[in-house]
């Protein structure tokens, strides 16, 4: 009875390590080489939650507030 399940590259041989990249069980070096060979080693897309990068609802300036605002202080210093 194999603990770790089979080797997935020669499915013969009881896995002893994993793959670092794509986690796949493999049982010796040359079944790693095998599968690095291979295009199956893929790094699993990270869970990590992306960001929108797009969504910024009230932070950037436009113009026109940047000239109000100027326009404010300008008022200010002359005391308008
Ligand atoms: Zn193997
Ligand atoms: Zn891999």
């Amino acid at each position: 009875m194999a603990l770790g399940g089979v080797c997935e590259v020669c499915q013969k041989s009881a896995s002893k390590y994993k793959c670092p990249v794509c986690l796949i069980k493999f049982c010796c070096v040359a079944c790693f080489k095998t599968h690095k060979a291979s295009d199956t080693c893929v790094k699993p897309e990270p869970v990590v939650e992306q960001k929108p990068v797009e969504e910024k609802p009230y932070e950037f300036e436009t113009e026109d507030t940047v000239k109000q605002e100027k326009l404010n202080l300008l008022r200010k210093c002359l005391g308008i």
